[in-house]
């Protein structure tokens, strides 16, 4: 099936006792069973529920993975894959990632003995150098967040292999819809679902996809054990996100192209962070896994100090000032102050988060009214 067809039925059929088209909401914690353990598949919904089973069937499809697993946020996500390491255990990963994954390996999983190494990705070759026998994981980003730096998936899958480590990609920035990790020979996809494939901002919610048989038992046996699992009217929400997921990215790509444009050649921006450019340093690698560039964009305000990047990020109307990203409404977001403030600054630094970059999440307004937002905001 191909990725539209996918998007709206995959995981989904009619609900068996009454035919209804849509997944029902399963708003129940428990299940009947006739005698002690004779049930229909269903005991407790912290492991299973129908709504949540579908959506996993469902995000499982999107990433042509064999399962899914949703949970309670990104960070649950994260976290389930982070217990699959023991104290001991090594882990290589970039130094520009998502402020949250930053935070939950060095101050909780580092204080469990685990070692993470923060390496420049931009040249996989490098990896090589920081693996010993004690290396278990390469978790990896890409777009980055905020620089939009490209990862070569392709290339740290085969060093991956090589050195029999598994490979995690953070495929939030991208979608299912851009990039699909898994193809490209990663043994895990990671996302986080509050972002694009929820797209409404109305939920938050995490997913891993995975082919392995013996991982996926170790990651359910986690997932059900440690219980960061979402509820039933999270899980519908999504279901429901997901049906527009190819319509909506096509419109964040097409809108995000023309404000790329846009902003390159305006006098009050410094530097453009967005892969689609052809002198984007990683331009051609971005062209090559992902089916187009996005909607997510990062400025450097010429010439701004902290007071006049706040200025300018306070005086939007259209676009939004707030965290997040990936929902159908334009964002802007300041990075230092808001998505990345857990970073230390000479980490922030080293990854080009200077005061005065701001960080668009195009949405799929009008592109009239969001350019007119952008000049008069700019002005
Ligand atoms: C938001 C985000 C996360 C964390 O997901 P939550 O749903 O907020 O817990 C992880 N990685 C990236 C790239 C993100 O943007």
């Amino acid at each position: 099936m191909k990725f539209a067809t996918k998007a709206i039925h995959a995981g989904q059929e009619p609900d068996p006792s009454t035919g209804a088209v849509m997944t029902p909401i399963y708003q129940t914690s428990t299940y009947w069973q006739k005698s002690p353990g004779d049930n229909q598949g269903y005991e407790y919904s912290r492991g299973t529920n129908p709504t949540r089973n579908a959506l996993e069937n469902c995000l499982a499809a999107l990433e042509n993975a064999k399962y899914g697993l949703a949970f309670s946020s990104g960070m649950g996500a994260t976290d389930a894959v982070m217990k699959l390491l023991a104290p001991g255990d090594e882990v290589i990963t970039g130094n520009d990632l998502y402020g949250g994954s930053y935070r939950i390996f060095t101050k909780i999983y580092a204080n469990y003995g685990i070692k993470f190494h923060f390496i420049d990705l931009a040249d996989p070759e490098l990896i090589n150098q920081y693996v010993n026998e004690n290396t278990k994981l390469i978790w990896i980003e890409t777009p980055t967040n905020p620089t939009m730096r490209i990862v070569d998936i392709e290339a740290v899958a085969k060093i991956s292999k090589a050195k029999k480590l598994k490979l995690v990609v953070d495929n939030t920035f991208a979608s299912p819809y851009l990039q699909n990790p898994i193809d490209l020979g990663a043994d895990i996809v990671m996302h986080s679902v509050t972002k694009y494939i929820g797209g409404h901002s109305d939920v938050v919610m995490g997913a891993l996809m995975l082919n392995d048989d013996d991982t996926y038992k170790k990651l359910w046996f986690i997932y059900n054990a440690c219980g960061a699992t979402p509820g039933p009217m999270d899980s519908f929400l999504v279901l429901r996100g997901i049906k527009t997921l190819h319509l909506r990215m096509k419109a964040h790509c097409e809108n995000g192209r023309i404000i790329a444009e846009f902003l390159k050649t305006h006098p009050k921006v410094e530097k453009i962070y967005w892969p689609g450019f052809t002198d984007h340093p990683n331009h051609d690698v971005a062209k090559k896994q992902m089916k187009d560039f996005g909607g997510m964009i990062s400025i450097v305000l010429k010439g701004a100090d902290l007071k006049e990047t706040f200025r300018v990020a306070s005086s939007f109307k259209v676009f939004t000032l707030a965290e997040s990203l990936g929902g159908v409404e334009s964002l802007i977001n300041h990075p230092v102050s808001m998505t990345h403030g857990s970073i230390p600054k000479p980490e922030r630094d080293k990854a080009g988060v200077v005061d005065n970059l701001l960080r668009l999440s195009v949405g799929v307004e009008d592109v009239e009214d969001l350019l007119e937002d952008l000049k008069q905001a700019l002005a």
